[in-house]
This record gives C-alpha cells, sequence and structure tokens, in this order.
C-alpha cells in the first residue's frame, strides 16, 4: 500500500465519525449563508470578540464571518456541519486559545491549509481553581477582557493577516496600532477611574474577570460557582452570595445582558442595593462596539467600588 492510500485511510477513519457526531447537533432551523469572497482573505472568527478585533484590523480587506450565530453562548458550544463547511472555505480561522475552543483540535481534518491564529500566545495563563480542571481545560479562558491582554490578542491576529496577506501588511499594521491606541486609553481610564476606589472586591456573575482582577489589583467573587452559565443558581449559592456582600459591604451585584436578572434583584433587594450590568462580553450586542461596552463596565465596576 503506497503512502497516499494510507493518508486516505486515515483521513476517512478520523473524519467520518468527527461528522456524524456533529449532525445531530446541526440545527435545521438555521440558515448560515456560507461567506466566501474571492478578492480578499477569507477569515473565520470563533466568536464574539475575535469578530471584533479581526474586522477592526482587517477592515476592507478581510471578509470575516462569526462561527458562533449571534445570540449564542460561546461556553461549551460545538461546530456544526454547516461550520465545518464555512471553515474549509477560510484560509484562516481565528481562536482565542486556551481550552475555549475544545473542538479546535480536530479542524486540520477538515480543512489541514487554514492558519489557525491562537490569540492567546504570549499570554500567561491563570489557572482553573474550579471543575474544569476535571474535563481538561486548565486555563480560565477570558483573557478577552483585560484590556493588556486584548492588547497581545490583537497583535497576535494583526502578525497572522500581514503574514497571510503580505501585500496589505502596512494596512494592517496602521489599523491595528489605531486600535491598540483605543486600548491604551481605556487602560489608562481604568488606572484613573478604578485604581482609587477603597473598595477591592467585586461580586461577578460568572467567573470571567480573573484576568481582569489580577492586572488591576481587583478580587473577582461570582454568584456562580462555575462558569456553566446556564448553570441555575441554587438556594445555598444566594445565601452564600448575600453573606459575602455583608462581609466585604458590597452593595452592586453584578448581572450580564443575557443571564436572568432575577437572580441578581432576589441578592441586591436582600441587601437593599442594586443590580448593574458586567458583561463578560462574549455575545455580541447590536449598535455597540467591544470598546463602548467594556468602558460601561469599567463605569459601573467604578460605582461599585467608590
Ligand atoms: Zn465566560
Amino acid at each position: 500500500m503506497n503512502i497516499q492510500i494510507n493518508l486516505a485511510i486515515i483521513a476517512i477513519v478520523i473524519v467520518i465519525p468527527f461528522v456524524s457526531y456533529y449532525v445531530w447537533q446541526d440545527d435545521p432551523t438555521k440558515d448560515i449563508q456560507i461567506q466566501t469572497d474571492n478578492e480578499k482573505l477569507n477569515v473565520v472568527a470563533s466568536f464574539y470578540p475575535m469578530y471584533e478585533f479581526t474586522k477592526e484590523i482587517g477592515r476592507d480587506k478581510v471578509s470575516v464571518s462569526l462561527l458562533i450565530p449571534p445570540g449564542m453562548e460561546p461556553h461549551d458550544w460545538e461546530p456544526t456541519v454547516k461550520d465545518i463547511q464555512q471553515i474549509q472555505q477560510s484560509d484562516m480561522i481565528v481562536i482565542n486559545g486556551f481550552g475555549f475552543e475544545q473542538w479546535i483540535k480536530d479542524i486540520k481534518n477538515f480543512n489541514s491549509e487554514i492558519q489557525i491564529t491562537d490569540t492567546s500566545f504570549g499570554i500567561t495563563p491563570i489557572r482553573n481553581i474550579d471543575e474544569h480542571e476535571m474535563e481538561g481545560i486548565d486555563y480560565d479562558p477570558h483573557i478577552w477582557l483585560n484590556p493588556k491582554t486584548i492588547k497581545i490578542q490583537v497583535q497576535n491576529i494583526a502578525t497572522s493577516l500581514k503574514e497571510q496577506d503580505p501585500k496589505n501588511a502596512d494596512y494592517y499594521a496602521r489599523n491595528a496600532q489605531e486600535y491598540l491606541n483605543k486600548i491604551d486609553s481605556l487602560d489608562k481610564k481604568i488606572r484613573d477611574d478604578i485604581y482609587k476606589c477603597p473598595k477591592k472586591d467585586f461580586i461577578a456573575f460568572h467567573d470571567a474577570f480573573s484576568y481582569f482582577a489580577k492586572e488591576y489589583g481587583l478580587n473577582q467573587h461570582t454568584v456562580l460557582k462555575t462558569s456553566a452559565v446556564y448553570e441555575e443558581a441554587t438556594v445555598q449559592s444566594l445565601e452564600d452570595t448575600i453573606n459575602l456582600a455583608r462581609e466585604f459591604d458590597i452593595k452592586i451585584i453584578f448581572t450580564e445582558e443575557f443571564s436572568n436578572p432575577k437572580i441578581t434583584q432576589v441578592i441586591a433587594d436582600e441587601l437593599g442595593g442594586k443590580v448593574l450590568v458586567l458583561s463578560p462580553l462574549e455575545i455580541e450586542k447590536e449598535g455597540y462596539t467591544f470598546l463602548d461596552r467594556l468602558e460601561t463596565n469599567v463605569e459601573n465596576l467604578k460605582e461599585a467600588l467608590c
């Protein structure tokens, strides 16, 4: 048997089970147009922050498609058959990394040519301390919420775009620099506004802010005890949160745009406090940019801490 046939058999053995595994997950009501543009670099981004960062750098030279559909929560998401087709027709895929996209390990079976841009490259990870470790996810993935780590992600995307499309290298470098400058101003605003606040402890809804908290000398506590965003808060977790809030004199409890606000409202009512949004920025919100929303987070945090 020659080597070509061997490879073909290996491909069948590997590819078929993967495809059939995902078939049942394909939602027939979801009608994705496979977007490709022959004139432009075709890039697929795993989830909302990666999509927006790539568009900011690629602008009109790059056709970017978002893999996880709008409104869908990215934790534990898996690609469908249509998503695999989109990936097959793309030049490059941008992922967060640190295990957030567990499905990425199989992607080379579908498109061996695709460039995988892992935006976590060069970032020092924070280890997970909860049960995610048992699922083989060792690192906290939420690097897109800390301006300092976002900058590394943006630089990694810019480097890949320059490699894939060298004739527009200067264009990507300029766009990336402009975006990095905006992130720098936001970082400065956080240091000016939040550093001086007397309180250092805050209660987020899920554990999305470890990198942010570490960067700015804050302590994150959470209502949910895991990253499972759909997890129901238990009576015990509500009681624990209320006790914690009393201990740290916390009056503002944070919710997320797409989670049930009743859970946090119950806690805030008990404390005589209020609910504000601290967005994990995992899902697109129409009419707002990623950096606008990050700035709103900072304003709400300032209200809670100062
Ligand atoms: Zn999260």
